[in-house]
This record gives structure tokens, C-alpha cells and sequence, in this order.
């Protein structure tokens, strides 16, 4: 028996009464916008306890909740990347107590400005801070957003090798990418490579994590996957693998191809309340039997779908 119409009846009827008994049209707005905002795309990575993991020689990954450091245990101390918050760096100080008992972190780098990689990291009491020379700058702009910040002490610009111990690290600069002063590193002698903000293991990013231009990240995505390292490490979500990069790029492509090609149907007019809908309605029509079933492809499909029609239409 084909249950469709009876399904679909009880639907309108169910929504009829959800309709007038929130009050109509406004009613309604606010019902849907009250679900709006996922509560399915972080709740599995918070849960996820404290895990340091060694990836290959000195190079470590600790992994707590939704974000990943990089660690490198040198002869002269640890040196830690990326730091994210306060609660993070108090489970990352005891990891590292247990596994290094009397080593120090040495020094704490900095993939980029965004505070959601820096706070907390005055907690770790580095003897020396390592970023972009623009990152205190950018930090300063945001007074009441951050507390626990170590600034940086030691600043970098473009392409650099750094020894941190004796083993050598090669900042790679990615200009024009997420940020202004995005890098990412690769630790040769073990073969490792930290992606910060780069490398999303069959997911959607966070909103597609606004502030970034999406030449200059593909670019920078290509230059890490040119790296042909034996390892990736993520700073967020999954651990994964080169093969999960070069996937994430080209989905990365895939969708921002899609957009523009449904925004070319309209010749680039983006200011259309009534072509975004069709555009939006025809893009998930084209995407979702590829990636439907990777992590926050629903949740996050239609604030990526708007950044990517607004970028094509600005060009960014
Ligand atoms: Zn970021």
C-alpha cells in the first residue's frame, strides 16, 4: 500500500494547526527560526575526551572537544601549535605532565590571528610566542573577546624555516587564504604536516568559516597536498588522512563551481530574492547525492550556499 498521500495529508493538516496556532505567518518565521541554528553539527566533537596521539617521531597531535594542537617534543622543550581556548590548554597541560614529566612548553605557535586558535594560551607560560607579525595586532582589535593571550614575542613574515630544537619546521605562508595571516607547517624530518583551518575530514566547515577568499584558499589547500607528506593533522573535527585533504579540496571546488554555475544562469545578477531560491533549490538538488552524507551537510548547507553566491557575485 502506498502510505505517500496519506503521509502528506496528515503533513498539511499537522502544519495547518502549527500554523494558525503560532500565529500565522510571523508565527511561523519564528518557529523556523527558533530551529534555525544546529544543535547536530558540534555536539559529537565536544563530548570528545582528552587524546594525545603520536603521529610520527617528535610530532605529536592532542585532540580534546572540536580542536587538535600539534605538538613536537624537542631536546630543549615542547612546542605547542595552535592553543584554542583556556579549557583546552588546562587538559593539554595535563596530557603533557603525564607523557613529558619536567618538560616545559617552550615555545607556542600561532597558525594564525583568529582567536578561536590563540585564547588560552598565556596558560602554558611559553618562553617564546611565534606568529605572524600581524597577529597582536588583529588580537588587539578584540579587547573583550579574549583574556588568556600571550602575545607574540617572535614575529614571521612570508615563507620561513624555524628550528625549534634542532628540528626544523617550515612555515608556509598562504596568502590571501583564511585570515591574513594563515600558515602551514611541515615538520619534514618526520614528514607531518599541521593544516590548520585547511583540512576538514569528510565535512562541511563551521558556516563555511567566514573570512576567507576563495582563490587564495584553494590555493593554499593545493599547496599543502603538494607537499605529498606521509601525514596530516587537522585542527578540527576528524583525524584524517592526504586522500581526506585532496577530498575536501575538491569538494571545497565542487560547491563553489555549482553556486557560480547557478548564479551564471542568472548572469551574475545575485541581488534576486526569487533566483537565489531557485539557485539554492537546484545547487542542493546537484550536491547532496555527492556529500549528503558527510558530517554538517545539512546543517551548514545554507549559509555556505549564501557565502558562496554573495562571494561569486563580489568576487572574494
Ligand atoms: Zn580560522
Amino acid at each position: 500500500m502506498n502510505r505517500l498521500p496519506i503521509v502528506l495529508a496528515l503533513l498539511v493538516v499537522i502544519g495547518t494547526v502549527a500554523y494558525m496556532s503560532l500565529g500565522g505567518k510571523s508565527g511561523l518565521r519564528k518557529a523556523i527560526f527558533a530551529q534555525a541554528m544546529p544543535v547536530t553539527y558540534f555536539e559529537p566533537y565536544n563530548a570528545r575526551p582528552a587524546s594525545l596521539e603520536q603521529i610520527s617521531g617528535p610530532v605529536y597531535a592532542f585532540t580534546y572537544g572540536f580542536c587538535r594542537s600539534m605538538v613536537i617534543d624537542t631536546p630543549e622543550g615542547l612546542a605547542v601549535f595552535d592553543t584554542f581556548d583556556s579549557e583546552f590548554v588546562t587538559a593539554l597541560s595535563d596530557e603533557l605532565a603525564a607523557q613529558f614529566p619536567g618538560k616545559t612548553v617552550k615555545w607556542v605557535i600561532y597558525s594564525h590571528n583568529h582567536l578561536d586558535h590563540v585564547r588560552g594560551s598565556a596558560g602554558l607560560g611559553p618562553e617564546e610566542v611565534i606568529g605572524h607579525r600581524l597577529v597582536n595586532q588583529f588580537v588587539a582589535d578584540w579587547p573583550k573577546a579574549i583574556s588568556d593571550f600571550a602575545p607574540v614575542s617572535r614575529t614571521v613574515e612570508g615563507d620561513v624555516t624555524i628550528s625549534l630544537g634542532g628540528i626544523e619546521v617550515d612555515f608556509l605562508y598562504m596568502p590571501h587564504s583564511h585570515s591574513a595571516t594563515l600558515y602551514g607547517f611541515h615538520v619534514r624530518e618526520a614528514d607531518v604536516v599541521f593544516a590548520p583551518d585547511m583540512m576538514f575530514v569528510r565535512a562541511m566547515p563551521p558556516f563555511d568559516f567566514p573570512d576567507f577568499y576563495y582563490p587564495g584558499y584553494v590555493r593554499a589547500l593545493d599547496r599543502l597536498i603538494a607537499l605529498d607528506a606521509a601525514h596530516y593533522v587537522p585542527s578540527h573535527l576528524d583525524a584524517g588522512t592526504r586522500r581526506d585533504l585532496m577530498d575536501f579540496r575538491d569538494m571545497t571546488a565542487r560547491f563553489h563551481e555549482t553556486v557560480r554555475s547557478e548564479l551564471a544562469e542568472n548572469d551574475y545578477h545575485a541581488a534576486d530574492g526569487a533566483a537565489m531560491r531557485r539557485g539554492l533549490q537546484a545547487a542542493y538538488d546537484k550536491l547532496e547525492p555527492e556529500y549528503g552524507d558527510w558530517h554538517g551537510f545539512n546543517e551548514m548547507f545554507v549559509p555556505k550556499f549564501g557565502r558562496h553566491w554573495g562571494g561569486v557575485y563580489l568576487g572574494y
